[in-house]
């Protein structure tokens, strides 16, 4: 049966109605607010191409917490820099490190979740995911370095730790170092699907983490490519990950709806950099009106199947009650 006899119109007709019959909603608990803690600086820092992101040293970002906090976020994505990059990027297991330091400093008293991202491209002079020489990338020895990184994070209190360097085997390497130094609680949520994208520019000076030489398209997937994702993915549940995350999110919403139907993982969609970039620079034209397009996005993320999202949009999104 069809028109006229069947109006979906009916069901449109008051606000009150649309309201009621609306299949996804965003609860703030799902949304994890992505944070750049900075030792070096005394006060906040502004990130030019991301409007309202800020780098915090250590004691300002109590600030931000709280407001999670009373915005009912899931949680913190933390994000360090070390005091001197170094070659065999040390800083990231120092346990004097920013990012050790603000775990001990709210693990315990907070309620949210604190997943620490587990990366080198921070903390090596090359500004490259692993350690090597001339660009490349040695994927054996990088293993062990974001193991030991994982494991620095796990003792001073992260709840998840969040390997996003694209090593072959890292989730096996980080759970094998999680569970030998004690830390069998410790989630693991892999960055499975990360594509080299031109969107986390933004984030690469929020992060000072460009690499020296070349591209990260040696380790990062090509975007170009949904199996091989789905065998990312599926590689990375078989070394026993926890949660699965699908990044950029808007650009590969099909890969997200793709493995929510092939697999029963909780999983996260990265909205990152460059996506929050898009928004706040045309918005600041005055061409969109982001209160109506923050929200629009965000549904797309939960509506093709993501559990939680990461978005520098949170807070604001919550705050403001745009959701
Ligand atoms: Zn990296």
């Amino acid at each position: 049966m069809g028109y006229p006899a069947v109006r979906l119109r009916r069901l449109r007709r008051t606000p009150w109605l649309r309201e009621t019959l609306r299949e996804t909603r965003i609860v703030p608990q799902r949304l994890f607010l992505p944070i750049f803690l900075d030792p070096a600086l005394s006060r906040e820092e502004p990130i030019a191409a991301m409007p309202g992101q800020f780098r915090y040293p250590l004691e300002q970002a109590d600030a931000i917490v709280r407001r999670a906090e009373k915005a009912r976020l899931g949680g913190l994505l933390l994000f360090g820099r070390p005091e001197r990059k170094r070659e065999d990027g040390a800083g990231a297991w120092d346990p004097r490190g920013v990012i050790p330091r603000f775990l001990r400093r709210h693990s315990g008293t907070t309620s949210l979740t604190l997943i620490a991202d587990v990366c080198l491209c921070a903390y090596t002079r090359s500004g490259q995911c692993g350690l090597g020489k001339g660009g490349r990338v040695d994927n054996d020895t990088t293993l062990s370095a974001l193991s030991r990184t994982a494991v620095a994070y796990a003792s001073a209190g992260a709840d998840w730790v969040a390997p996003s360097a694209m090593a072959d085997g890292q989730v096996s390497a980080l759970r094998a170092g999680l569970d030998g130094a004690g830390f069998k609680d410790t989630a693991i949520l892999s960055y499975g699907l990360k594509s080299a994208s031109a969107l986390y520019e933004p984030f690469r000076e929020a992060e000072d983490s460009a690499p020296e030489v070349g591209d990260r398209k040696g380790y990062q997937m090509d975007y170009a490519n949904a199996r091989e994702g789905l065998r990312e993915l599926a590689l990375d549940v078989e070394e026993g990950a926890d949660a699965l995350m699908v990044k950029p999110g808007l650009t590969q919403l099909d890969l997200l709806w793709r493995a929510r139907e092939r697999f029963s993982h909780p999983l996260a969609a990265y909205h990152v950099s460059g996506e929050y970039a898009q928004v706040k620079a045309a918005a600041e034209k005055g061409w969109v009106t982001e209160e109506r397009l923050v929200p629009e996005i965000l549904t797309a993320f939960f509506r093709a199947g993501a559990d939680i999202v990461f978005t520098y949009h949170a807070l604001e999104a919550v705050e403001k009650g745009w959701l």
